[in-house]
């Protein structure tokens, strides 16, 4: 019986052991487990038996957080990792190596992009495409590529990448399709269903939803067939070869890398897993109000949203999303300055946190996509007056009766 995500969330943590009946998997904040003979602690760190060594690789808490995920991606499994960028940098340092390539999606989280940059410092080649069209990934691959890199809807201007095409683009050419979902959420999309090999998470936005914890994840569909991936080390070769691409990450990511998720953490996030389906509903029912309304106002020149038809691709985000997301992005009219829009929101935080509880807005060209400059800026489509909303759960009346008011002092400067 397939019960429905929030069901399935929920009484998670009870289809394995639960100390004493808890309700819940508890807080377990040991860095170390000890085994009653040497033979059985050499049987766990040899991965004969399962169990934990040393909390670097993981505590029973991260643990039932793994598990979680791997239910809502349906997954056959999961590491976390201490942020979402921990998860996407030691996961391409765990599987690449010098001379190999990826195609990357031009459309990308700003830190994302600046690690992509690293990685061709370390002997890696990264072709940046528009991969709204798979057309240009398809022309970007090499017999050395190894890995496609998407993200669902981009961060911050809302492009939506081609992901069924690219999704088969990757099963013909035997390449890796590593999928960003963190503005989808499982609430929304799973990437299994296109094909994905990989799926990232930032657990630190929607999942948590309380902005109290950081995370990341990363999750196995199952579908890639890593027999055929050329840099699995020989250790790493052992039992079905369906586990071999998440033990590499987590022996080379996690454990000698070290980015590892705390328990504290793992558990608040684990707790606002619970509500996310619920969150996200919300959520997306106040972007979709709030960027119906901004449309209207003669002050803003585009809307970003991939709920509104005039979204370029809005009968893509409609077929495969379960909803549009809570993250719109708007441009205003010349001679508005975004800095006094945002100044005038009263309820709205100024902030670069997205995924929260809390409306969160920021200048995009002056924050979080400086440091790259203009000219790079400009291929990611990013206009000097982007502002980007991460729309929370507020009741809606408000959250409108703020713009509303913030837009009508501007109407009067
Ligand atoms: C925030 C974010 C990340 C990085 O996650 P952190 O937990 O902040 O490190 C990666 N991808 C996307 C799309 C994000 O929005």
């Amino acid at each position: 019986m397939t019960r429905e995500i929030t069901t399935r969330i929920l009484h998670a943590d009870r289809l394995g052991t639960v100390e004493h009946g808890a309700i819940l998997k508890p807080l377990h904040i040991a860095t170390a487990y000890g085994y009653e003979t040497a033979e059985e602690l050499t049987a766990v760190f040899q991965g004969d038996k399962g169990g934990h060594i040393y909390g670097r690789q993981g505590n029973p808490t991260t643990q039932a957080l793994e598990a979680k995920v791997s239910l809502m991606e349906d997954a056959v499994g999961t590491v976390c990792f201490a942020t979402g960028m921990a998860a996407i940098c030691s996961s391409m340092m765990a599987l690449l190596k010098k001379g190999d390539h990826v195609v990357a999606s031009r459309f990308l989280f700003g830190n994302t992009a600046s690690w992509l940059n690293t990685l061709t410092q370390l002997g890696c080649e990264v072709s940046l495409v528009d991969a709204t069209e798979a057309a240009n990934v398809q022309e970007a691959l090499r017999p050395e590529t190894r890995m496609v890199f998407v993200e669902t809807i981009a961060n911050p201007r809302t492009q939506v990448a081609d992901l069924e095409a690219i999704g088969k683009l990757c099963a013909m050419h035997g390449v890796l399709y590593v999928v960003d979902s963190t503005m989808t959420t499982p609430a929304l999309f799973r990437p299994k269903a296109v094909g994905a090999s990989l799926v990232v998470h930032s657990l630190s936005k929607s999942i948590c939803g309380h902005g109290n914890a950081l995370g990341g994840s990363i999750s196995d569909t199952g579908l890639y067939d890593w027999d055929k991936y050329p840099n699995i080390l020989p250790s790493y070769r052992k039992g079905p070869d369906a586990g071999w691409g998440l033990l590499q990450i987590r022996k080379k990511g996690l454990r000698d890398m070290g980015a590892t998720l705390s328990a504290e953490h793992g558990h608040r996030i684990a707790a606002g897993a619970e509500t996310l389906a619920l969150r996200m509903e919300r959520a997306c029912a106040n972007a979709h109000v709030l960027a119906k309304w901004l449309d209207d106002q003669p002050l803003v020149a585009k809307v970003h949203y991939p709920g509104l038809q005039s979204h370029v691709q809005h009968a893509r985000a409609k077929k495969l999303f379960k909803d549009a997301g809570a993250l719109l992005s708007f441009e205003t009219v010349e001679g508005v300055d975004p800095f006094d829009v945002l100044n005038a929101l009263q309820l709205v935080i100024k902030s670069s946190h997205l995924g929260d509880n809390r409306t969160l807005a920021l200048p995009v060209a002056r924050t979080i996509f400086w440091e790259m400059g203009a000219e790079q800026r400009e291929s990611m489509e990013i206009a000097d007056s982007l502002i980007r909303v991460s729309v929370g759960i507020e009741a809606q009346a408000d959250l409108l009766a703020d713009f509303r008011q913030a837009f009508d002092k501007l109407g009067r400067k």
